[in-house]
């Protein structure tokens, strides 16, 4: 029988929920059990693909091409595992597919109400994931805090799981703030005996709690949250600020929480195998070399907009002990004409453009490919990245002065990223990009064949454009090599320079693949050139 666990949070947001979830799946794992996960998300947006990353950070996508929370970015990273549909559920998700229900007639003349239709959607939500996965254990966390009006129909829907499956099949971590009062010089439990009783209120005992504080709270601090809140001692688990994220799960292995929860399910607590996460732990700590790396955006002002990127180059900085840092550089700022790019990008060893929607901070993009191209930086380009590295050689090498994209400038006369035929009818805007995984055929000889070393690769992609193929000839003429394909749709995957250092660029999305300990081979590639390796 499948086992769950739930995750939640009180107090605050941002405590690290996500990376609680994460470590206790990875923990779980390293002891041979297969594991899967899911997030909960309260808000009604049906996905997070129409947000603006602005507000809600960077949307991941799964190979299966849901658009999701970036917290699933953290969770394919630490578990290794792919995540899919069922990963990622929303109110909105919940509340239209009761509503289609209602309208189809299924509900035979009942009155459809939040209890129980809402909160069985719910459930049929968390039981879908552990039988479609096939998983000893799925965990599961709720986004937002307990006590916010949008999460009460979830709550509702675990406190019902919890009764129907019984406390051997379910354990719920409540993650909660202990704040350190100045002045009285001292940690302080009350925010988190506030916030259990809010969950104890809408029936929910939760089995163990992880407290964020800035050190560790101690026996006392533990006795009285066990006191207060009836959860064993051994339950109350530290999570001290740490410096390097992947210590996290070290730091709960140590606090015994995967022994706790297995003890719980009555599943024998087979050895651990952490050496493969120890020695990540052990390289990251001690980086020897520095690379800067200029990410060119326009959501520059938070970095989550840009995380899987970012995490992505960290993990090829780690495989050639190098810490990667960023120079964070507003697309928009370079577009006037006063601009010094040299003394932008003048400690800046290696130049990315990553994805992006719209018109916004287009020309600054270019500008600052045509400065890689010109100046032989080694560049990757990511989705929108490659187009404009497309548009900008059209442009500046095969003189195609007005080359633009129909997304920008739709009455262009040289569309040379244009929509597809299948495209130009849609009118939804949600779930409507090319998404998820497609195949894409690599050519020999090519810098994209070296890296991966095979013909024939799958990427994750979230895009509405394309290459518009009717320009292939001309730029291929000028130097451009298209060196990988999507056969079936005759779409350009890549494209890449060869008189250049490093010049590569794709029309997927290589960041969402990358892993801690086995970094993308586009990123490695580029971190290697950049390090002048
Ligand atoms: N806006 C471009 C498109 O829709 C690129 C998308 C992206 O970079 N993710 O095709």
């Amino acid at each position: 029988m499948t086992k769950y666990v739930f995750v939640t949070g009180g107090v605050v947001s941002g405590l690290g929920k996500g990376i609680t979830a994460s470590s206790i799946a990875l923990l779980l794992k390293s002891r041979g059990y297969k594991v899967f996960m899911q997030k909960f998300d309260p808000y009604i947006n049906v996905d997070p693909g129409t947000m603006n990353p602005i507000q809600h950070g960077e949307v991941f996508v799964t190979f299966d091409g849901c658009e999701t929370d970036l917290d699933l970015g953290h969770y394919e990273r630490f578990i290794d595992e792919e995540l899919n549909f069922t990963s990622n559920i929303t109110s909105g998700k919940i509340y239209k597919s009761v509503i289609d229900k209602e309208r189809h007639g299924d509900y035979l003349g009942a009155t459809v109400q939040m209890v129980p239709h809402i909160t069985n959607e719910i459930k049929n939500k968390v039981y879908e994931a552990g039988i479609s996965s096939g998983a000893d254990i799925v965990i599961t966390e709720i986004g937002g805090t307990v006590g916010d009006i949008e999460s009460q129909s979830f709550i509702e829907a675990l406190r019902q799981i919890q009764y129907e499956k019984g406390s051997d099949n379910t354990f719920f971590v409540h993650c909660t703030l202990i704040p350190f009062i100045y002045g009285s010089n001292e940690l302080k439990t009350k925010p988190t005996q506030n916030s259990v009783r809010d969950l104890r209120n809408m029936g929910i005992r939760p089995d163990a709690l992880v407290c964020r504080a800035p050190y560790d709270t101690g026996e006392a601090i533990k006795k009285k949250l066990s006191l207060f809140c009836s959860v064993p001692v051994e339950n109350v688990i530290d999570s001290v600020d740490v410096k390097n994220i992947y210590e996290i799960p070290i730091n709960y292995y140590n606090q015994k929480i995967d022994e706790i929860i297995l003890k719980q399910f009555n599943l024998p607590i087979k050895k651990a195998n952490l050496d493969y996460w120890k020695k990540l732990i052990k390289t990251v700590d001690n980086l020897s070399e520095e690379v800067e790396i200029a990410l060119v955006g326009k959501y520059v002002e938070l970095h989550d907009a840009y995380i899987s990127v970012v995490e992505a180059l960290k993990h090829a900085g780690y495989k050639y002990n190098t810490k990667v840092n960023i120079n964070w550089v507003d697309s928009e700022k370079l577009e006037d004409s006063n601009v010094n790019l040299k003394e932008i990008f003048k400690n800046s060893k290696g130049i990315l453009v990553p994805g992006g929607f719209g018109s916004r901070g287009i020309e600054g993009k270019i500008k600052a490919i045509k400065f890689a191209r010109e100046n032989n930086i080694p560049f990757l380009g990511i989705c929108l990245g490659m187009q404009l590295a497309v548009i900008e050689f059209a442009r500046n090498v095969c003189d195609i002065k007005d080359a633009s994209s129909t997304e920008f400038n739709p009455t262009c006369l040289n569309p040379i990223i244009d929509l597809m035929a299948d495209q130009k009818s849609i009118v939804n805007m949600g779930g409507t990009l090319r998404l998820g995984n497609y195949e894409c055929t690599l050519k020999k000889g090519t810098l994209a064949y070296k890296d991966y070393n095979q013909e024939k690769i799958l990427e994750r992609h979230r895009h509405r454009y394309e290459f518009n193929n009717k320009y292939k000839d001309i730029l291929e003429s000028k130097g451009m090599v298209f060196s990988g394909l999507n056969e079936k749709a005759n779409l350009v995957e890549i494209i890449e320079l060869p008189s250049h250092k490093h010049f590569i660029a794709s029309q997927f999305h290589p960041e969402f693949k990358s892993r801690p300990t086995r970094p993308h081979p586009l990123f490695d590639s580029f971190i290697k050139a950049s390090c002048g390796k």
